[in-house]
């Protein structure tokens, strides 16, 4: 696998990809950087590469797709702002894009997703990147990952209709939860902060993803 990318997945290609999140208002540098060095070509069905380095969702099959670019950095960037990040948990590793994007800005990630061949990708893809801080894990995620909390961020790409009580919890003090909240015709994006036992919550921008689901899939 080519890493580095050609034609559709080159370099120039990524950078006006990386000049279109700038005019959409990303500005952690760190983001831009790692959103500029991350292959999204590898984490798409080579029959899509030439989407790889739109800013648009492309489907990896099980109807779930790869975030938008812009999205994703806009998550990132929403989770950072605070500072750096030791602990960071993702709900809905789908095939590992997001996680990539997170993990070299992060200590230790974790990243649960509930469809095992998605999972299985995920762990190729991951694999590739060299990525030493990430631990997938295959589960429903919607309850979040209590043996590992607190998180400093939580990290959710698809949408339940409220934010999960168990999510809120599992934050630590001055932790982010980032999370689409809504039904299948678009939610809001709402960076959630926890102070002590408070939680205060930011519109972030209007999105859509694919639902938040229960339970797990094998095949
Ligand atoms: N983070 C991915 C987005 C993948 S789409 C990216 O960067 O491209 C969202 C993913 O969430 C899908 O793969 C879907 O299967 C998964 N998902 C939905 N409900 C889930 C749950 N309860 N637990 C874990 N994963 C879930």
């Amino acid at each position: 696998m080519n890493l580095d990318g050609i034609g559709v997945t080159s370099r120039r290609t990524r950078e006006r990809l990386i000049a279109k999140l700038k005019d959409k208002g990303i500005r952690n540098a760190g983001v831009l950087d790692v959103m500029r060095s991350t292959p999204r070509h590898i984490f798409v069905d080579p029959a899509f590469s030439h989407l790889s380095y739109e800013d648009i969702p492309v489907n990896i099959g099980y109807k779930q797709t790869v975030s938008q670019p812009y999205v994703v950095a806009r998550m990132t960037e929403a989770v950072l702002e605070a500072g750096p990040l030791n602990r960071v948990l993702e709900v809905g590793t789908g095939c590992g894009y997001q996680t990539a994007v997170i993990a070299p800005l992060a200590q230790e990630v974790y990243s649960i997703e509930r469809i095992k061949p998605l999972h299985d990708k995920a762990l190729v893809n991951l694999e590739q990147l060299g990525l030493t801080n990430v631990h997938l894990l295959h589960g429903d995620g919607s309850l979040g990952y209590a043996e590992k909390s607190p998180f400093d961020a939580i990290v959710v790409t698809a949408a339940p209709l409220g934010v999960p009580n168990e999510l809120l919890a599992q934050l630590a003090h001055n932790g982010r939860l980032v999370i689409p909240v809504g039904g299948p015709a678009g939610q809001e994006l709402r960076l959630i902060t926890r102070h002590q036992e408070q939680f205060v919550s930011r519109l972030l921008d209007h999105v859509r993803f694919v639902p938040l689901l229960k339970g797990q899939v094998t095949n």
